[in-house]
């Protein structure tokens, strides 16, 4: 089935390579002819973004750099969006960090550092990037945020400690958004990706034996891929999912299920 979205524009954050889940957005929401801007947290990885971008089908896109870390940035990046190209339809956030030695081991290991440091890159920048858009009205029209989470935050998951405990807030935070953001016609739903191997996916201990856990176990017998999590976030994005908000989907080949 097609979806078109060739009116829209959707901010993706969080493409660092093609590995990316971002990236996996990105390319379902370009097949569907969408308009993308993206965000990059550090200058180093603008290059790689650009390079991405220049092979989309659409070049009217923008890349903006928005670490999360600073109200400045995210201030200026959404100011930027808002003068460049006054509204947007929906928001991608694919940002995640916890440090790599508390991403392993005992959760009791963790510091209030890599507490804090989790839970602001990790969670609190989707609510800080809502009231971004409530404040500079952003979505007059109504919209879509997505965000990614993962099975670590309802269960626990060997290794995953803090990043997890990260996600159970951030899955909370959709709620909450969603509430509020309710009555702009903004939804806000998350993704509970399976796992795959990216870049972040490599911070965490044995992630391997993750991976072959859930071919093992998951009902369809198989990992996931970021075009199949694009695809679903493309079904956020439209209005086949408008009566949708709050929600939190398992793109995990039903491994959640599981006893
Ligand atoms: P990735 O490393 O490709 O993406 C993570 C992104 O977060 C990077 O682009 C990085 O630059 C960005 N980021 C980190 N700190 C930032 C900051 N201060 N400001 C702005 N951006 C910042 O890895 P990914 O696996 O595609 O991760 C995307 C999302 O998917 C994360 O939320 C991750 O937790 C989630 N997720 C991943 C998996 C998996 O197995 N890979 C499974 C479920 C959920």
């Amino acid at each position: 089935m097609h979806l078109s979205l060739e009116d829209k524009t959707f901010v993706v954050m969080g493409v660092a390579n093609k590995r990316s889940i971002a990236w996996g957005i990105a390319q379902a929401l370009d097949a569907a002819g969408a308009r993308i801007i993206f965000t990059y947290a550090l200058e180093r990885n603008e290059k790689s973004v650009l390079e991405l971008a220049e092979t989309l089908n659409r070049k009217d896109y923008l890349i903006l750099q928005c670490d999360v870390e600073s109200d400045e940035q995210i201030q200026t990046c959404f100011q930027t969006i808002k003068n460049e190209v006054g509204t947007i339809d929906g928001i991608a956030h694919c940002i995640a960090f916890a440090r790599k030695e508390e991403l392993r081991g005992d959760y009791t290991n963790v510091t209030r550092e890599g507490f804090l440091l989790a839970h602001n890159i990790s969670s609190y920048s989707l609510s800080a990037v809502a009231k971004a858009v409530k404040d500079l009205e952003l979505m007059p029209n109504g919209g879509s945020i997505v965000t990614l989470t993962y099975l670590g935050g309802e269960r626990v998951m060997e290794n995953y400690n803090i990043m997890g405990v990260a996600k159970a807030s951030l899955e909370a935070s959709v709620r909450y958004l969603a509430y509020d953001l309710g009555k702009l016609n903004i939804r806000v739903n998350s993704i509970s990706a399976g796992p795959i191997r990216t870049l972040s996916a490599k911070g965490v201990g044995d992630f391997n034996s993750i991976l072959k856990v859930m071919e093992e176990r998951a009902p369809l017998h198989r990992g996931v891929d970021t075009r199949e999590v694009g695809d679903t976030a493309l079904f956020l994005f439209s209005d086949l999912s408008r009566a949708i908000t709050g929600e939190n989907i398992h793109v995990d080949a039903g491994y959640h299920i599981m006893g």
